[in-house]
């Protein structure tokens, strides 16, 4: 079967609607029809500075919200990625095969690193795209479900595999990025032309929050002074947002809803759209909140997870180290 790998980071209580939209509901499809690699990404979370304990309480939050989102665990490898030293591992090998210039061009750290002073600035958040190649290309992925956002990474990723093919003999898969066509960039609720984000909670629905909370942040999204419910990302990007998010959950089509909608006002659909959300995430925390009540069954799931990657993982790293000319160790 083919396989699929993505990886999501543990640095929040909770994974928001962006993340939710533009790449976790694909990995719950996906694992139907390829052979699963789901890891909670915590090399890639201290590139930025955390706190332990914390890192490791939301370590457990993540993988339980993986699981309350419908991974299922027989049929996938949910792991957490440090239980897998090979990423590091390759990490290193294809860092050493990255112009430097080449990882600078990476829009995300641009973006990321601006917004902290240089000197809190990590070579591991410059170096960051590289392990995530790392991560995709030690299981030999067919394909990556991310959103819009990992579009370069996932080129650096093709780029990085064809460079090592050609030096040493075909040995990486070439994976192919898998980005949903209309929620692959969901929007700040209070910055509609901003990307959703963990780092920026701003107009963040976390999918963890008192769902209240997140009816409210709908009612006061940003939207625009004119009074139509119309798709339009250009001139009306808060309400845009608003329907994609809306269409997404409830599976009915943005043009329907612009007729459902036609000559009422924003309120309403603000309204509307804090339900379905509510609606959404009440049964989905119940079960998170199943998971964390038994930590060790968790941490025995991703003990089995890890396992199963593993293995998969150190066939690819034996067979990069011998090309390389590396000698055995015995
Ligand atoms: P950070 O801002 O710290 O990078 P994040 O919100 O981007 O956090 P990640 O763990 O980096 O969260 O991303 C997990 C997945 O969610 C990735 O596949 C990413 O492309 C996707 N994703 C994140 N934000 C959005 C968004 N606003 N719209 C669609 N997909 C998103
Ligand atoms: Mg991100």
């Amino acid at each position: 079967r083919p396989r699929v790998l993505s990886g999501i980071q543990p640095t929040a209580d909770s994974f928001h609607l962006g993340n939710y939209l533009g790449a976790l509901r694909e990995w719950v499809t996906l694992q139907r029809e390829f052979d699963a690699f789901y890891c909670v990404v915590d090399l890639h979370a201290i590139t930025v500075a955390q706190d332990p304990a914390e890192l490791r309480r939301r370590t457990r939050v993540s993988a339980a919200q993986l699981l309350a989102l419908g991974i299922d665990p027989d049929r996938s490898a949910l792991f957490v990625q440090s239980h897998v030293p090979e990423h590091a591992q390759l990490s290193w090998v294809l860092e050493c095969l990255t112009g430097f210039g080449e990882a600078g061009r990476m829009t995300q750290f641009k973006d990321k690193s601006t917004r902290q002073d240089a000197d809190h600035v990590s070579v591991g958040l410059f170096t960051y795209p590289i392990l995530q190649a790392a991560d995709i290309l030690v299981y030999q992925a067919n394909a990556v479900p991310v959103g819009e956002d990992q579009r370069q990474h996932l080129e650096l990723t093709r780029n990085l595999a064809q460079r090592f093919n050609a030096r040493f003999g075909s040995t990486f898969t070439l994976p192919e990025p898998k980005i949903p066509q209309e929620t692959a960039k969901i929007f700040d609720l209070q910055d509609p032309t901003a990307k959703m984000s963990k780092s920026v909670p701003a107009g963040v629905v976390e999918l963890m929050e008192d769902p209240k909370r997140s009816a409210k942040k709908i009612r006061s999204a940003v939207t625009d002074n004119e009074r139509e419910i119309r798709y339009d990302p250009e001139a009306k990007a808060g309400v845009s947002n608003l329907l994609v998010i809306y269409s997404a959950l409830t599976g009915r089509a943005v043009s329907e809803l612009e007729a459902e909608y036609a000559g009422r006002g924003y309120g309403d659909l603000k309204k509307d759209l804090g339900e379905v959300v509510v609606e959404f995430v009440t049964p989905f925390q119940d079960q998170v909140r199943g998971y964390l009540d038994d930590p060790a069954e968790l941490d025995k799931i991703l003990g089995k997870g890890a396992e199963k990657a593993r293995s998969v993982a150190a066939e690819t790293l034996r067979s990069v180290y011998d090309r390389i000319g590396f000698l055995p160790s015995m």
